[in-house]
C-alpha cells in the first residue's frame, strides 16, 4: 500500500523538541505523514522520527531555519515535489532572547522577529502556494500568551507574537475562499527547555497567576493543534485559542 495516497501530509517546524514534538507526536497519532523540521537538533528530531515510527507512523526530518526565506523556499519545493502534496501546517519554530527593552540589542530584537514571525510568514508563504492548489488547507500558528498581553523583558517576544495574530487573521481573511483555516493557539507557560531556564522565582509568580493552579504540557497545546487541523473546525478559522490554564483571562 503506498500510504501517501492515503495520509495526510502536516508540517510541524521546530518539531525536534517541546511543544512542536509533542504536536508532531499527537497529528502522526492522528494519521499524519509528519514532515517534523528543526535548526540544529538533528539527533532530537531523528529520536522523535523513531518515536513515531515505532508507534506505527510516518515521519521525515528536514533541517532548516525557517528565519532564512531561500531556505524556507528550498525546504517546501523539495518536500512537496516529492510527497506530491500538503494538507496542515504547524508554524511552532520559537526562539526567546529576553531583556528589558532600554538594554536590548537591535539584533536580540531582530533575530526573535525573524525566526517567530517572519519564520511563519515564510513558511505560510510557501504553504499556501500547494493548499490554494488542492483548495483546501489547515494553517495553524503558535502565539503566547505574551502576545495577547505582553511581559516585561520580552519585548521581541511579545512583539513576534503578537504579530502572529495580525499574520494569522490576515491570512485567515486571504486564504478562507479556497478552503484555508488559518488560526493561532496562544500557550501560558508550557514546561519545555525554553521555560526550564526561568528562575523558580520568575515560576512562582507565573504559577500563581494560573487559575488551574499549574503550568501547562507540551501534550495540553497539541490536543488544541490537533482540533484545529481536524475537520470538526471546519468552519473556524482567524481565531486565536488560548491554552494557558485561565491565565491571560
Ligand atoms: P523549545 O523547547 O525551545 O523548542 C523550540 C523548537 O523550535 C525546537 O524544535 C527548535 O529546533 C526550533 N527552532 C528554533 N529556532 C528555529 C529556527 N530558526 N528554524 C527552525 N526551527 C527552530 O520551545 P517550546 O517551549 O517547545 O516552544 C515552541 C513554541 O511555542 C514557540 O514558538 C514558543 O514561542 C511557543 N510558546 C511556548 C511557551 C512555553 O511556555 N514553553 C509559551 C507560549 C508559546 P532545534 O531543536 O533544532 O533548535
Amino acid at each position: 500500500m503506498n500510504s501517501m495516497e492515503n495520509k495526510k501530509v502536516a508540517v510541524v517546524t521546530g518539531a525536534s523538541r517541546g511543544i512542536g514534538r509533542a504536536i508532531a507526536l499527537k497529528l502522526a497519532r492522528e494519521g499524519c505523514l509528519v514532515v517534523l523540521n528543526y535548526n540544529g537538533s538533528v539527533d532530537a528530531a531523528g529520536k522523535v522520527k523513531e518515536e513515531i515510527e515505532s508507534a506505527g507512523g510516518e515521519a521525515e526530518i528536514y533541517g532548516c531555519n525557517v528565519g532564512d526565506y531561500q531556505a524556507c523556499e528550498a525546504f517546501f519545493k523539495e518536500m512537496i515535489g516529492r510527497l506530491g502534496r500538503l494538507d496542515i501546517l504547524v508554524n511552532n519554530a520559537g526562539i526567546t532572547k529576553d531583556g528589558l527593552l532600554m538594554a536590548m540589542s537591535e539584533e536580540d530584537f531582530s533575530q526573535v522577529v525573524d525566526v517567530n514571525l517572519k519564520g511563519a510568514f515564510h513558511c505560510i508563504r510557501q504553504a499556501a502556494r500547494q493548499m490554494l492548489k488542492q483548495r483546501s488547507g489547515r494553517i495553524v500558528n503558535i502565539s503566547s500568551v505574551v502576545g495577547l498581553h505582553g511581559n516585561a523583558g520580552q519585548a521581541n517576544y511579545a512583539a513576534s507574537k503578537a504579530g502572529i495574530l495580525g499574520l494569522t487573521k490576515s491570512a485567515a481573511k486571504e486564504l478562507g475562499s479556497r478552503g484555508i483555516t488559518v488560526n493561532a493557539v496562544a500557550p501560558g507557560f508550557i514546561e519545555t527547555d525554553m521555560t526550564a531556564a526561568l528562575s523558580e522565582k520568575v515560576k512562582a509568580g507565573a504559577a500563581a497567576g494560573i487559575p488551574l493552579g499549574h503550568f501547562g504540557s507540551p501534550e495540553d497545546v497539541a490536543e488544541a493543534v490537533a482540533f484545529l487541523v481536524s475537520d470538526a473546525a471546519a468552519y473556524i478559522t482567524g481565531q486565536v485559542l488560548a491554552v494557558d490554564g485561565g491565565m491571560g483571562m
